[in-house]
């Protein structure tokens, strides 16, 4: 789920936002996308309404509705009306009200073939993940630096498990080397 709430933040990069009216606090834009189909460039166009009141976007992608992630075409509505904090339905319908079952469903895929301790640790990282983004995270801002810093813990864990990689395999092949002089001195 969070490389789909980054891609949508990476997809705001090819967006652009245009006015097309405005009637009271209501705004009506379409947000064009840029796109590669086929290594040929294409611009898809998506309607979007915004309510400058209650600062609230609709989006004909429907991504919101089906995938509670704010599409690429709603953050660009919002960065286009600089809307830095948004409304608390779109962040409590992601970080409060599904947290437990969410959680419980991680939970139980990772049950199968795993062992109690492989299970406690993972569940204690869930814990951990949740506390944080349930107590600070209210904003995009907020989200864009757990992103961030799972980012950081991602490419450590990588340098890490590749490093212990290396020494593996520099070990079997001294044992090697140490059975080969082995051999030869007998
Ligand atoms: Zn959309």
């Amino acid at each position: 789920m969070f490389r789909d709430v980054q891609e949508q933040f990476l997809k705001k990069g090819d967006c652009i936002v245009k006015v097309l009216s405005r009637e009271g606090d209501m705004y009506s834009m379409v947000v064009g996308q840029q796109k590669l189909i086929s290594d040929k460039p294409i611009v898809d166009t998506y309607r979007v309404s915004f309510d400058s009141v209650v600062r609230e976007c609709h989006c004909e992608c429907i991504l919101f509705q089906s995938k509670a992630i704010l599409c690429c075409h709603m953050l660009s509505a919002f960065a286009y009306f600089e809307v830095n904090e948004v409304s608390t339905c779109y962040i409590s319908s992601r970080w409060n009200k599904n947290v437990k079952r969410k959680h419980t469903y991680i939970k139980s895929c990772h049950d199968v073939n795993h062992s109690d301790e492989s299970n406690n640790l993972y569940r204690g990282l869930c814990n951990h993940f949740f506390n944080v983004a349930q107590d600070f995270v209210r904003n995009i801002e907020e989200a864009s630096i757990l992103h961030s810093a799972m980012d950081g813990a991602q490419t450590t864990l990588h340098d890490h498990r590749a490093s212990k990689d290396q020494s593996f395999h520099q070990g079997s092949t001294d044992q090697k080397k140490t059975w080969r002089r082995f051999g030869q001195d007998n």
